[in-house]
């Protein structure tokens, strides 16, 4: 299976706790009236300006196997290296919101508009991920129709350039999956283009599988051990859609 979903721009629409939460503003009654207006008029330039679109293929096993392989550069040990050999289920995904909401963000940061600016990239980053939140929902559902998801079992994304997994990883992603049908192409240092775009694999299973020490060499360098909470949350959930961001 390989699909190409238009995502509804009103569905990735984010939350605006979730964008104020990367500017660092807490969420509340008393937000000053200034940072109203200015979520507000971020938000409408994301309406206007984005254009969200997903990929997902499923992969075998063996399959993936190959493209986590990818250029022979990922950390030796690593967890995604022992979840998906026992995996139920693994799709690769990539999704954008698009060019031109990037080159919105640049012209406001040229015509000095930063505060503008960089609302709108926090609305484009939130958005962003509530748009692979809509394709994973999307495989999921597929799965569900199928029965082939159950209680027990949970679903977490990872991404190359995390978590032991080499960026240079984009690299066999792209070849089997090929994103550059919904406009993402990779450049020579693995950053993809439009820049707001998140590509990665998405595996299901049992929720067992997903469990781990966070003690691997590179976790020392961690700032968020944001494993820890993704872990916590899947356990914390029956439908194994609770997942935020990449482990
Ligand atoms: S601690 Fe950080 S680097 Fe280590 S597995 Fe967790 S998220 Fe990845």
């Amino acid at each position: 299976m390989r699909e190409i979903i238009e995502i509804p721009i009103d569905d990735a629409k984010p939350e605006r706790f979730d964008v104020l939460k990367t500017q660092g503003i807490p969420f509340g009654n008393d937000l000053p009236e200034k940072v109203k207006t200015l979520l507000k008029r971020a938000i409408d330039l994301f309406l206007e300006f984005s254009q969200p679109l997903g990929i997902v293929s499923d992969i075998s096993i063996p399959e993936f196997g190959s493209v986590y392989h990818g250029e022979g550069l990922n950390e030796k040990e690593n967890p995604l290296d022992k979840i998906f050999k026992k995996a139920d289920n693994l799709a690769l995904f990539a999704i954008t919101i698009g060019e031109k909401v990037s080159k919105k963000i640049d012209q406001l940061f040229k015509k000095n508009e930063f505060a503008l600016g960089s609302m709108l990239d926090s609305v484009a980053s939130a958005g962003t991920d509530k748009a692979v939140d809509i394709v994973e929902n999307h495989f999921l559902n597929l799965l569900s129709n199928k029965g082939e998801i159950t209680p027990s079992k949970g679903m977490l994304r990872y991404s190359p350039g995390y978590c032991g997994w080499h960026v240079s990883g984009q690299k066999k992603l792209f070849e089997f999956s090929h994103p550059e049908d919904i406009g993402i192409t990779l450049l020579d240092s693995f950053l993809m283009k439009p820049l707001k775009s998140i590509s990665g694999v998405m595996v299901i299973g049992e929720k067992e599988i997903f469990k781990f020490e966070d003690s691997y060499p590179f976790c020392d360098q961690c700032k968020t051990h944001s494993c820890r909470d993704r872990i916590r949350a899947l356990f914390r959930e029956s439908r194994p859609d609770n997942k935020k961001g990449v482990v």
